[in-house]
């Protein structure tokens, strides 16, 4: 063992960012008394600039930080000690969301990429205000290229005896060679590095060797100071005669035992015990799931020895853990003083709530715990659990330590999201700890292209946000509806729908409604499906078209249905750049291959406003030639007054590949009674029918988009209230020299200088809402719906507001 490395050194700075230079030396130093490579050397500087920038950035005049840096054989340890009182703990989330620009974020930011550039970074509180920031980082280890029977190049002895430097080698490349991977544990994987953490002086190995020098088996432990040490094996390499087979076990098991009598620990867990353990000698603490890769899950036990009488300890819990924790104590016969807490005992100061995350990548399982209490803690582990699952997560842990009375308030908010309690880990924290766990089945049931799609989140209901925001009227500038409602044959059709009738399906093909679209478009009734929404038409055609394998085309900056309907279907898309602002026929065409179905054409475009003319249009079709299905997305036909806008469905005769959508959720003021249309050739037509549910479309909204079809007297309304709404925004906007993308449709589309979400954070905190253009692929933009008067002026002057206060910042 080398001593000399186990020794921290110590400086202690104010905190102030001139002591920058002073302390990367420090960190520096301590890597090359490490012997940590240059990479490592490099990761672990930049996570503690970051780090302290971060601090001297929160620091009070003079405060003091106490920086140690513990060189050991495998690893470097810095941490940062410090009192704090008043910094905002959500950056420690990692979840946090940043803005560019605004200053603190940048330094949030420093926070995430130094949480990733080293193995661990752990904060704990260790007092109320006094916190210990922990980092390490681990050297890297090649690892070994032969992995052919690896004979032993020593004669050991054939008792079990405590490991040479050699033979902990020797015995990382047996137990990786006649075990299969998932009973180690992935540092195994590095011979070198199992030595070295022998040498620190951290762990211990035992080995054992048959009589012809030939090593059979080992087991390999913790040894320092936790009260609840760690434990892998005995491992047996090879078939012996059942009674050796019992001799080297029981020899394994000894020594380490023996070993650990020098210690002060009262109990061992044994996670990785090679084959399943007698019960003589380890008690199980529970099991769980654990989700390895191509949907293969295995069955992990936890194992527990003890090795001193429990001197007992005293456990808070919330009231909802009393039946499980009450029966795993009896059933291990721990003896505890619960002290259970009802949720609202639990008195929450903070409105902001911190987890701590740490990820053991190799065995794909990361851990939340509980940093700080907060009151927004149910979101809080809702994002959490979101964001790791889009990372692709499969094993999501949580534990609470019982020791910690304030970290009870995390159990509510742990069980509503799916965690489930499995296992007392005792004395594993401050206190008892309890293991959570996500179940892991879902992983192995869902498709990946379901599983890596980023869901929709809707806008949230005014009420919720009138909490958030506070603001007095909300103006909807976000969803191009219309300001002016439904036509008013529409609301008539609505209140002299008998509620009664709510007892009886409706129609399931809305067969009167498609009669009054067949004498509007001159086409025959069954060239028409109506759908909940237009969105469902679009799932219709990706249905009826597209398997594995086959894609789409589309623009890039383009309404957003088609791309996402798409991919949580399995099926790709090819987005094309718009030229100009306009869908680019050549481009799409160039794009097409033997797989591509459907082109999805969006005229007027939203959210640029362009169109192809009836000529674009024209020549686009024949250019296509029946190979594909071109789908003309109409959403905002009813606003277009162009000659040479063309009318999609009059074209369907003479090009059979071409199929229109349209909607009464924009014009006809129907949005909330989803309702929408297809329309097509007959036979084409007949072939998606056949992938559409049947009464997808509510009664109400039959009769109400029946009477609402076609009444250009609220057409024409609504076209003016719209030119004169744009003809203000202009008219407004043009002085605070912003760029405007203005074409046809009831939105424009405007340029800020600072990010979207920043602009609809100020802008909602005046009760105008607007839709952010990042994920239409327009950073920096909003998109606003052009409505009535009082709107368009609340929002020039929220906007004018925003901006003046957005400059500033950046
Ligand atoms: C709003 C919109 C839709 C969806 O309309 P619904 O009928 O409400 O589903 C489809 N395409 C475009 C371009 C839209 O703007």
């Amino acid at each position: 063992m080398n001593n000399s490395m186990s020794h921290p050194t110590l400086i202690r700075v104010p905190r102030a960012k001139e002591q920058l230079r002073r302390v990367l030396s420090f960190v520096e130093n301590g890597a090359t008394c490490c012997g940590l490579g240059a990479r490592e050397t490099l990761s672990m500087t930049l996570a503690a600039e970051e780090i302290f920038i971060y601090l001297c950035q929160n620091a009070d005049h003079d405060q003091m930080i106490d920086i140690s840096c513990s060189p050991q054989t495998y690893y470097l340890r810095l941490d940062f000690k410090f009192t704090e009182s008043k910094f905002d703990y959500r950056a420690f989330n990692l979840t946090h969301e940043t803005n560019f620009g605004v200053e603190e974020d940048m330094l949030a930011i420093g926070l995430l990429l130094a949480s990733r550039s080293v193995d661990q970074l752990r904060l704990v509180r260790e007092q109320q205000k006094l916190f210990r920031l922990v980092l390490v980082k681990e050297k890297t280890y090649a690892l070994p290229q032969s992995m052919s029977d690896p004979s032993p190049a020593v004669v050991f002895e054939c008792e079990p005896r405590i490991a040479t430097p050699e033979a902990i080698e020797l015995f990382a490349k047996m137990a990786s060679y006649h075990l299969s991977p998932e009973l180690l544990p992935q540092f195994f994987a590095n011979p070198g590095k199992l030595r070295d953490m022998v040498a620190s002086g951290e762990y211990n190995c035992a080995v054992a060797s048959d009589a012809h020098g030939r090593q059979c088996g080992g087991m390999f432990w913790r040894c320092d100071t936790a009260k609840t040490l760690e434990c892998y094996g005995p491992y047996l390499f090879e078939d012996q005669a059942g009674l050796e087979e019992q001799n080297i076990y029981t020899g394994l098991l000894n020594s380490c035992l023996k070993d650990l009598t020098r210690t002060p620990a009262i109990g061992l867990i044994n996670r990785y015990p090679g084959a399943p353990l007698s019960s003589r000698d380890f008690e199980e603490l529970g099991s769980y799931s654990v989700y390895k890769k191509d949907c293969e899950t295995t069955t992990e036990v936890v194992y527990f020895r003890q090795l001193r009488e429990d001197p007992g300890v005293k456990a808070w819990a919330d009231t909802a853990l009393e039946d499980f924790l009450l029966q795993e104590y009896r059933r291990l016969v721990l003896p505890r003083e619960v002290e259970f807490i009802r949720p609202e005992e639990n008195k929450i100061e903070s409105e902001y709530s911190a987890l701590t995350t740490s990820f053991q990548r190799e065995q794909n399982v990361v851990t939340l715990r509980p940093l700080w209490p907060g009151c927004d803690m149910e979101d809080n582990v809702a994002r959490h659990v979101c964001l790791l699952e889009k990372e692709n997560w499969c094993n999501i842990s949580a534990e609470i330590d019982l020791g910690i009375p304030w970290q009870a308030a995390f159990t509510k908010p742990l069980l509503k999201h799916g965690f489930i309690p499995r296992l007392v880990l005792p004395h594993a924290g401050q206190g008892d700890v309890v293991l959570f766990r996500r179940p892991t089945v879902l992983h192995c049931l869902v498709p990946a292209f379901v599983k890596n799609f980023e869901p929709y989140i809707p806008s949230q209901p005014g009420d919720v946000l009138k909490k958030k925001y506070n603001y007095d009227v909300l103006y909807r500038l976000n969803n191009n509806e219309n300001p002016l409602g439904p036509p008013s044959a529409a609301l008539r059709a609505q209140t002299d729908f008998s509620p009664i009738d709510s007892a009886i399906y409706p129609s399931g093909d809305s067969y009167h409604l498609r009669l009054k679209l067949a004498e509007s478009c001159e086409l025959h009734p069954d060239q028409f499906i109506v759908t909940n929404g237009a969105n469902e038409s679009i799932t219709l055609l990706i249905k009826s078209f597209c398997e594995p394998g086959d894609n789409i085309i589309t623009a890039d900056q383009t309404y957003g249905g088609y791309e996402w309907v798409a991919r949580f279907s399995g099926i790709d898309t090819k987005l094309v750049a718009l030229n100009n602002m306009a869908f680019d026929p050549a481009a799409m065409l160039e794009m097409r291959d033997a797989r591509t179905k459907i082109f999805f054409i969006c005229n007027p475009n939203n959210p640029t406003g362009t169109y192809w003319s009836t000529e674009q249009l024209t020549n686009f079709l024949e250019q296509v030639d029946e190979r594909c299905i071109v789908v003309l997305d109409e959403a905002y036909f009813e606003f277009v007054d162009k000659p040479d806008f063309p009318d999609g469905t009059s074209l369907i005769s003479r090009y059979p590949n071409l199929v229109i959508l349209r909607t009464f959720s924009k014009m006809y003021g129907l949005a909330g009674l989803r309702i929408g249309y297809l329309a097509g050739d007959i036979d084409v037509v007949n072939m998606i029918r056949r992938t559409a549910i049947v009464y997808s479309v509510n009664a109400v909204a039959q009769v109400a988009a029946q009477a609402a079809l076609g009444d250009q007297e609220h057409i024409m309304r609504t076209r003016e209230m719209v030119a004169s709404g744009k003809d203000l925004l202009l008219h407004e906007l043009s002085p605070l020299g912003l760029d405007l993308v203005n074409g046809e449709g009831n939105y424009v589309v405007v340029k800020l200088p600072f990010s979207d979400s920043l602009a609809y954070r100020m802008m909602m905190q005046q009760g105008v809402m607007v839709r952010m253009m990042t994920p239409f692929r327009f950073p920096n933009c909003i998109r606003i719906t052009v409505g009535q008067k009082d709107a368009m002026q609340a929002c020039v002057k929220a906007l004018a507001k925003s901006i003046k206060q957005g400059s500033n910042l950046s």
